[in-house]
């Protein structure tokens, strides 16, 4: 496996260390056979190497990793950045108005199965969809259409194959107006390759009425294909999302990498099944560890990211700054100080408290006291974690059963965390700038 490949590369480099030129370039070399294995694009990798390259060499290694994993960490991480940062969902028209939908794509790649899965979806959330038969070519398609919407109880609007699919959306906006239906979802006709007339049909609906997302269906195991295709589509038509169809095969779907590299639009979902409900959100991480086929190493550099999850740390200290936290998120908060080895870390990022002297090395959480905490709150059901005001000495005498320790100590975690949220309370008052003349009494 990669993994494999690059441990034996920086077998040499052992512990700590700052990453040679010589290392990454060794180790680039493997990520690059994997990405090519997995389908990515020739060009897409070739830029790709070269910036990892340029960000990698002489970066320090991280305590937790190995440098083969911090390798891959980097890689990861600049692979989710080129997929798509975060997920996108299809961009509604205000309320009121109708948002249509245009699927287009070659055939067999997934248009029609896909149009009723997205029908589904978007009703399941409270809309009224309607989906338009519009692939006239095909009289099959439009017999599967009905029936996909049938299965889930959507309406599909259909007039045979005599009209131009233009006449058919048009009469589908009528009809959606009437009918209250909120989003139009029209199939449209593909064909085996990128065709003139194809592209012709596609652009005259669009000249005809206000398509609002035109999404491209790609099925992902035609590989390199898949990144033509496109790119000819989005030269054409404008593209606003693509969905992947057909990753419920061993495909590693590198070509859904290079789409959104080449075309850079985002890829909204994925199609992992046949079945109208094997349709997902897509998730950029989820694919970037999937094309680098290692899901047992990317769940360890997930471990040792947490670490040093800053974003959690100042979301922590805003609520304690509100005094709005209870105990699961003092209980978060003692896990986090757990994983960060030291509270410096913690108390930096308050605001007041963040550059002040701390003792060197920072202020080392005493790892027993830690545990029966945490052994404590875990022992309290949702609602007294919540409010911890229904903790009554039955409640108490529970608790300390469950983690094993005497009651006294539970009346001490319980007058401890009154007395820290007191305490925010006026620390918020006397920093939080807004409410100036302080917040004691
Ligand atoms: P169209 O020609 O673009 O409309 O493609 P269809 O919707 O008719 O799909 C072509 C074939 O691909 C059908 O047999 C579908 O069941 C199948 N298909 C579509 N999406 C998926 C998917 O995500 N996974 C699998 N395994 N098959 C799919
Ligand atoms: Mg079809």
């Amino acid at each position: 496996s990669l993994s494999e490949k690059l441990q034996n590369i920086f077998k040499s480099l052992r512990g700590k260390g700052k990453l040679s030129e010589a290392d990454v370039k060794a180790a680039l070399k493997e990520v690059r056979m994997a990405l090519l294995e997995a389908d990515v694009n020739f060009k897409v990798v070739k830029k790709f190497v070269a910036d990892i390259q340029e960000r990698a060499v002489g970066t320090e290694v991280l305590e937790s990793l190995t440098p083969a994993q911090h390798v891959i960490k980097i890689v990861n991480e600049e692979l989710i950045k080129l997929i798509g940062s975060e997920t996108k969902e299809i961009i509604m028209q205000p309320q009121g108005e109708i948002t249509v939908i245009m699927m287009a794509g070659l055939q067999g790649a997934g248009k029609t199965t896909t149009a009723a899965k997205l029908a589904g979806k978007l009703k399941s959330k409270g809309n009224t969809p309607l989906l338009v038969a519009c692939d006239v070519y095909r009289p099959a398609a439009v017999e599967q259409l009905k029936i996909n919407g049938e299965k889930q109880n959507i309406p599909v609007f259909s007039m045979g194959n005599n009209l131009s699919p233009v006449d058919i959306a048009k009469a589908a906006l009528e009809h959606a107006k009437k009918n209250h239906n909120n989003i139009l979802i029209l199939d449209t006709a593909g064909r085996l390759h990128i065709d003139e007339k194809m592209m012709d049909e596609l652009a005259d609906i669009k000249k005809n009425i206000n398509v609002n997302q035109t999404l491209l269906v790609v099925d992902a195991m035609t590989g390199q294909d898949a990144v033509n295709v496109a790119e000819s589509f989005n030269d054409k038509i404008e593209l606003d999302g693509i969905i992947v169809t057909k990753l419920d095969g061993d495909t590693r779907g590198g070509a859904a990498l290079s789409i959104k590299a080449v075309t850079g639009k985002p890829i909204l979902y994925v199609g992992m099944g046949e079945k109208l409900s094997d349709l997902e959100v897509f998730h950029p991480d989820r694919m970037a560890g999937r094309i680098l086929g290692m899901g047992d190493i990317l769940s360890l550099i997930e471990k040792a990211e947490a670490e040093m999850d800053a974003d959690k740390v100042k979301q922590i200290s805003r609520k304690l700054q509100k005094a709005e936290f209870d105990f699961n998120d003092f209980l978060e908060q003692l896990q986090q100080i757990k994983k960060m080895g030291d509270l410096g870390g913690i108390l930096n990022m308050l605001p007041g408290i963040g550059g002040m002297n701390l003792p060197a090395g920072g202020l080392q959480p005493d790892e027993k006291q830690f545990s029966r905490v945490e052994a404590i709150i875990l022992s309290m059901n949702v609602k007294e974690r919540t409010d911890p005001a229904v903790l009554n000495p039955s409640r108490k005498n529970r608790i300390a059963k469950g983690a094993g320790v005497n009651i006294s100590e539970v009346n001490r975690i319980v007058k401890q965390f009154e007395q820290m949220k007191k305490m925010m309370k006026q620390f918020s008052g006397m920093t939080g700038g807004k409410r100036k003349g302080g917040g004691f009494g």
